[in-house]
């Protein structure tokens, strides 16, 4: 059931209803560029050529196409880690032109996807988008190649419908979303922003309005070594120091944390879960007999966007994490000489869209219009969508369904990829207003 609000809003629905097996087949182009996420600095894989599949179509819209490899990221970059490179992995905007004096809208996806490993678990071939019962399986079909599809989608039947929008369109894809979020950060430093904004990201025609931030961070006690299983004397006359026993009151302490983070009033959220600290790698020891002179230990941080300070950083989690490791250990004066080393890593800042801002509830009545139940929600992970809101666009998260993201057998509904498609361009009419028809 519809509950559309005109005759041309009617047409291009079923305009994109129409166009369900090639909608399809795009995400198939996407899926067989192996955009995989990888460290920083390792080589490029198929990234320019997919951004390069894009700027084509949307080029044939009349777009006016901007395909840049951003700088290497400066020295003490808060948000990115410091020197990493571009090399082959481009960015893209994509301007379409409205009427002027409009409103102008932000429709923005990752390019990159995660690894497709163990490959030999996927019952078909993680590249090769395939269909069955309904539903799309292959590497980023739902996050996000799929979304990606649905938003050119969009604008080519628009377009095709003659559909002149009151506002701009900037059509923006991205690189590195999955390691933190560089390729949108580049892109807001390159002057991409609009009024308002659309990131696909899988939610099942919800909106997600709000996100956590992350915070990684490294934490080392030294240590002496030595040989086990020998009589040493004390550390303070030249004995070893096992650094992977200094670590223990530290391990403790971040459990303390996160129990401490559930209840407190400033961890609270109507659409987040607190924030949280994680152990997720530990690293000490070299040698089965040998004391070890060195542990790491590595947290997943995240936080919550009441925690930005004024100048919109994660500094005061920063501190309150240094200050009470810090104090975890404080009793030990082995620590006097040999302080633990914290290391944060990178900010990935967490942003909100108020609920009753107005496209949150265009998003929202969009997918009512096309027969869903759609809710506004946070996302306890991250997006791309933040670093927009963050730097003047606000953006919400809004598209196709998912299961497995990130896991083998990645699929989408594909009803709800020519949905997502569906109110894309609807949102896109209703926040831009439709200057009339060629
Ligand atoms: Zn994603």
């Amino acid at each position: 059931m519809t509950a559309l609000r005109s005759a041309l809003e009617e047409k291009v629905v079923a305009r994109i209803r129409d166009r369900r097996d090639e909608l399809v087949a795009l995400v198939g182009e996407l899926v067989a560029c192996d955009t995989t996420s990888r460290n920083y600095n390792e080589p490029a894989r198929d990234e320019e050529k997919l951004q390069t599949i894009l700027a084509r179509r949307l080029g044939a819209l009349g777009a006016e196409t901007d395909l840049w490899v951003p700088e290497p990221v400066r020295e003490g970059h808060r948000n990115l880690p410091p020197g990493m490179r571009f090399d082959g992995r481009p960015q893209l905007a994509a301007h379409v032109a409205g009427g002027a004096g409009g409103r102008s809208l932000l429709l923005n996806g990752h390019i990159d996807a995660v690894d497709v490993e163990p490959r030999a678990d996927w019952t078909s071939d993680p590249l090769v988008a395939t269909a069955r019962d309904g539903r799309l399986y292959g590497r980023g079909v739902n996050d996000m190649k799929g979304g990606i599809a649905c938003l050119v989608t969009a604008l080519e039947v628009l377009r095709e419908e003659g559909v002149r929008l009151g506002g701009d369109v900037v059509f923006c894809t991205v690189t590195d979303e999955e390691m933190g979020g560089a390729g949108g950060f580049a892109a807001v430093e390159h002057g991409v922003r609009a009024d308002a904004g659309i990131c696909a990201e899988p939610s099942a025609l919800n909106v997600e309005a709000a996100c956590r931030g992350g915070l990684p961070i490294t934490v080392t006690a030294l240590g002496r070594t030595g040989h086990a299983e020998l009589a040493h004397p004390d550390w303070r006359e030249g004995g070893p120091v096992n650094a992977i026993e200094k670590l223990l009151p530290v391990l403790l302490e971040v459990q303390r944390m996160r129990e401490d983070w559930r209840t407190r009033p400033d961890h609270q959220h109507p659409l987040l879960p607190p924030g949280d600290i994680v152990p997720t790698i530990i690293a000490g020891g070299t040698w089965v007999v040998t004391i070890p002179h060195e542990c790491t230990v590595t947290l997943d941080v995240t936080y919550l966007p009441g925690h930005l300070d004024a100048e919109g950083t994660g500094r005061a989690v920063e501190r309150e994490i240094t200050d009470r490791l810090r104090a975890a250990v404080a009793d030990d004066p082995w620590f006097d000489e040999h302080p633990l080393r914290i290391e944060f890593i990178q900010d990935v800042v967490p942003a909100e869209v108020p609920a009753d801002h107005e496209i949150v509830q265009l998003a929202l009545g969009a997918a009512g219009d096309l027969g869903h139940d759609p809710r506004v929600t946070g996302l306890d992970t991250w997006h791309d969508a933040a670093t927009f809101t963050r730097f003047g666009t606000p953006t919400v998260s809004f598209g196709p369904d998912c299961e497995n993201s990130h896991a083998v057998d990645e699929s989408v509904s594909i009803d709800s990829l020519v949905d997502c498609a569906a109110a894309v361009a609807l949102i896109a009419m209703r926040w831009c207003g439709v200057r009339g028809q060629t």
